[in-house]
């Protein structure tokens, strides 16, 4: 068992990352936690499998909007914890149910699947998580929670911390409704599965190839400061233009 199953670290004063270090790369999301004067913003929640509220009480003071850039199981599995769940409206139905595109059991994988994600770089022949959350935890049995959104979320809503704003863009490609938060002011976004520096995923359940070349041309032309990805480290606008060239370049 896990002594401590959420990691955290401070990238600002205001903004922490926490992760799940004993799970795979597939699904370590980065669920990002930024102090607001009225509210905080959670983007994201992880899988879920223990409490994030308790694991990271000491960092809510105020009311956490808790944001799901998308539904899969990686970034949406805590939602249900939280009083306010915002997530974009064509996913919406897919968090009240719950369901559980990615299973932390890897024998619920087909073996194309598994194939498929190893031949990019996703190898989940070890197994999806390196310790248990919590004693008498069994991956087979767990089930992903649903609950049911209390905002929906559209392209140019508003996500307002007080002092700070965050407006909703959305990037549909890697699933139908996912979205990122973007602070003109600041040049941050949010990008959730969108856009991170790693093997993308496009041919999933929900998947939009020409959408998600159309969303990494509206990236392209994002003015960014850095990217605060729903994997691996963040970047800056350099490398935001070179990986969305990258995945355009491979339809020319
Ligand atoms: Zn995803």
């Amino acid at each position: 068992m896990a002594a401590r199953w959420f990691e955290r670290r401070r990238v600002e004063a205001d903004l922490t990352l926490i992760w799940e270090p004993h799970v795979n790369p597939l699904l370590r999301c980065n669920i990002w936690r930024l102090k607001g004067r009225d509210a905080d913003l959670l983007v994201d929640t992880g899988l879920g499998l223990t409490s994030l509220r308790q694991a990271a009480r000491d960092l809510f003071e105020t009311d956490v909007l808790a944001v799901a850039t998308h539904v899969h199981s990686d970034h949406a599995g805590g939602m249900h914890e939280f009083d306010h769940r915002l997530v974009h409206e064509a996913e919406a139905e897919a968090l009240g149910r719950g369901d559980d595109l990615f299973p932390v059991d890897e024998t619920r994988y087909p073996l194309e699947v598994r194939k498929g994600l190893a031949a990019i770089g996703y190898e989940m022949a070890g197994g999806l998580l390196t310790a248990a959350p919590h004693r008498g935890f069994d991956a087979r049995r767990h089930a992903l929670k649903g609950c049911e959104p209390t905002r929906r979320l559209v392209e140019g809503d508003v996500v307002d911390l007080g002092n700070r704003a965050f407006e909703v863009l959305h990037l549909p490609g890697h699933s139908p409704g996912s979205i990122g938060l973007w602070e003109a002011s600041s040049g941050i976004l949010f990008s959730g599965d969108a856009i991170y520096d790693g093997p993308l995923l496009d041919q999933l359940p929900g998947s939009d190839i020409v959408a998600y070349q159309n969303t990494m041309r509206r990236l392209l032309e994002l003015p960014v400061s850095v990217v605060h990805a729903g994997h691996d480290p963040s970047f800056g606008r350099e490398r935001l233009r070179e990986l969305a060239r990258a995945y355009l370049s491979r339809f020319e």
